[in-house]
């Protein structure tokens, strides 16, 4: 596979990514069963084997499962951890942390952040993370006490970059006027459905910043594939069935399949985006690794931004 380097850091990433989301089989960990997480092992295996090395997770994946496991697969795999990037996030409480009474939430305190982190680091059996994330913007985000934690995680060694997710191209903004370190990747849905990022400011900031924008389901969780099982609630009105035919129309004049092509869309933008690829099973991982030898022209791709659009441009 291509790489690229990560915004402007030293971080040098296989052009698609790796996703662990579901690598434990169930997002409730009361539900991970061996054979799940067995599965899981195969799949991290079978893309690291396939090329991907940089590995995105976060300590809320299946209650910390999909840390658990990709620590494992690390041990189990000489020399891997030496070759890959690993990338994890923080910041969502769910609902009953630490108190049974404590309401869901979005925690960017310095002493959230940095527990976090230490937690992560066990689950994950390593020294250093090398991406750090905050997940989801927390509504009560100051910036100077992020960039206080961000500075004492550097320092120690335990994160080597840091990047945000799903935050507005402001708060963005206002965090790294505040850390003294670069803001490398943000990381966002993009899809062929779910285009906000193009026009709502997000694309063009990571164009003016040189941040790495990350796709999270870059195949709109299966529904530009082969099919979803799980959908996050966000994603229950995606109606892409009308224009899988032009992707499908694109993929057969190419010689590819549906995936490649929906994943070869958001490698040609210019702001190099990373497409996360999410499945566990080992020949979508393998075959999804080629996407980047996949070019799309110009006309391919607005064919295919027309059909998603539903409506012609202005
Ligand atoms: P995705 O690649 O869009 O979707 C993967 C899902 O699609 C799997 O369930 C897979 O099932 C299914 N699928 C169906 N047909 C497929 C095909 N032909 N090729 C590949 N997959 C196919 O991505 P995602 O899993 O929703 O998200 C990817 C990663 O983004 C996650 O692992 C996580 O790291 C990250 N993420 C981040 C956030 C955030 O807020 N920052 C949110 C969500 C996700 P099979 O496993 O059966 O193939």
């Amino acid at each position: 596979m291509q790489t690229i380097l990560l915004g402007v850091s030293s971080l040098r990433s296989s052009r698609l990514a790796y996703g662990c989301w579901r690598v434990a089989g169930s997002w409730d960990p009361t539900k991970v069963t061996p054979p799940g997480r067995a599965a899981g092992h195969r799949a991290i295996v079978a893309a690291y084997e396939a090329g991907y090395t940089l590995f995105d997770n976060a300590d809320i994946y299946s209650g910390g499962e999909a840390e658990r496991i990709l620590g494992e697969v690390l041990k189990e795999v000489s020399g891997m951890r030496a070759r890959v990037l690993l990338a994890t996030k923080c910041g969502i409480r769910p609902a009953g942390t630490p108190h049974p009474h404590s309401p869901q939430r979005y925690d960017f305190s310095k002493a959230h952040i940095l527990d976090s982190c230490e937690q992560s680091l066990k689950r994950l059996g390593v020294e250093t993370i090398d991406l750090y994330m905050l997940h989801r913007p927390d509504f009560l985000a100051a910036p100077e006490e992020i960039a206080g934690a961000f500075t004492q995680l550097k320092s120690s060694g335990k994160v080597r970059y840091f990047g945000v997710s799903n935050f507005r191209p402001t708060l963005v903004t206002a965090l790294q006027v505040a850390c003294p370190m670069p803001l490398v990747v943000h990381q966002v849905e993009i899809s062929l459905a779910k285009m906000d990022s193009f026009t709502d400011g997000t694309l063009d900031q990571c164009l003016i910043e040189k941040i790495t924008p990350m796709a999270w389901s870059p195949l709109a969780a299966g529904l530009l594939g082969g099919g979803a099982h799980d959908l996050l609630p966000s994603q229950e009105a995606y109606r892409p069935e009308p224009f899988l035919p032009a992707i499908d129309a694109v993929a057969k004049d190419r010689g590819a399949s549906r995936t490649t092509v929906a994943l070869a869309w958001l490698l040609k933008h210019p702001c190099g985006i990373q497409p996360i690829v999410g499945s566990i099973n080992p020949d979508r991982i393998r075959q999804a690794a080629t996407a980047d030898e996949l070019e799309l022209t110009r006309e391919e791709w607005y064919r295919l931004l027309l059909a998603a659009r539903g409506e012609p441009l202005p």
